[in-house]
């Protein structure tokens, strides 16, 4: 139940109606206004519509990608400007009806574990433009890493970036037990090949934790060697994921399927640009 719906006509006012104690954004919803059956749904005390304030452009300048944290996943999922690997981080929102609400500062705001866009803009090292309220009360737009910002969520998200550097390698996947189900495990990947060996290795995963976040130690595990088989892959990977057994699946189970989907993710990476 939303008790006071406010819709400002400037970022400064959405600010400053966000600072109110008990107020929360509101972009499409599709997180916000659901999941009450879940227990997840925060109280919502005062939401504040930013959807005419947050842009929904999505632009490629030079070797940058910027989306617009209003974008729809639908708009990302049918943007000839982007690589394969955030169409189909978007696309694997398997419901068109919620890709046409959901948008991108949705998703990063939501933080959900198995977030769809989360761990390849991760591992894409993108960066979040968000704004905050300054001192005299105008908004004041900031840059940070897109890892350091949503461990504090700080302002509204307004943009986020990466760049598309010639011969890096990208991908994402997702693990449901059917295509409409809840995700079990997500995953991003970049790196490139040099010499053969897997330089600059990212990889980020959501399902083995509260939040989508990278994972250092299967990093280690390809960083400066050649790309083993996917069935190598799988075997090394298994192991370095923890899971909690609940109703999505057992620990045994999504350590399974994590293991596979990052072995199809790193066998599968394509050129960014
Ligand atoms: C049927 C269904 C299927 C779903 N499937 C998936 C799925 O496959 N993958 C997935 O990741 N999610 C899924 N979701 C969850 C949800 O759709 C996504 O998390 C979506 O990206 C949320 O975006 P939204 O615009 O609707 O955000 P909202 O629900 O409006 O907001 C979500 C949170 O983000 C905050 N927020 C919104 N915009 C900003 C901003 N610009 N800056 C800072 N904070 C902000 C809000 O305050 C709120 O806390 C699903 C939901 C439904 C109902």
């Amino acid at each position: 139940m939303v008790n006071e719906y406010l819709k400002p006509k400037t970022l400064d006012e959405a600010l400053a109606a966000l600072a109110a104690p008990g107020s929360v954004a509101l972009a499409g919803g599709t997180w916000l206004l659901v999941g009450e059956e879940h227990g997840t749904r925060p109280d919502l005390g005062r939401a504040v519509d930013i959807g005419e304030l947050v842009s929904a452009g999505i632009e490629r300048k030079g070797a940058t990608v910027r989306l617009g944290a209003g974008a729809t996943f639908q708009a990302l999922a049918d943007s000839r400007a982007l690589p394969a690997c955030i169409r189909n981080a978007a696309l694997s929102m398997a419901n068109r009806n919620t890709r046409n609400r959901a948008t991108l500062g949705g998703n990063i705001g939501a933080d959900k574990s198995c977030a769809s866009l989360v761990p390849i803009l991760l591992a894409l090292d993108a960066t979040v433009e968000y704004a905050v309220r300054g001192a005299d009360g105008k908004a004041v737009t900031k840059t940070a890493p897109l890892a350091d910002w949503l461990g504090r969520k700080e302002g509204l998200a307004l943009a986020a970036s990466f760049d598309t550097a010639p011969g890096t390698l990208a991908a994402t996947s997702r693990a449901s037990r059917t295509a409409c189900d809840v995700a079990t495990a997500t995953v991003g990947v970049a790196y490139r090949l040099e010499g053969g060996a897997v330089k600059a290795l990212k990889i980020a995963m959501g399902g083995f934790g509260p939040h989508a976040r990278r994972m250092p130690k299967l990093e280690a595990l390809f960083e400066g060697k050649p790309l083993p088989s996917k069935a190598e892959i799988e075997k090394l990977a298994e192991p370095s994921l923890d899971a909690i057994s609940d109703q999505r699946g057992s620990a045994a189970y999504k350590k399974r399927r994590g293991a596979v989907i990052l072995a199809d993710a790193l066998a599968g990476a394509e050129a960014l640009s």
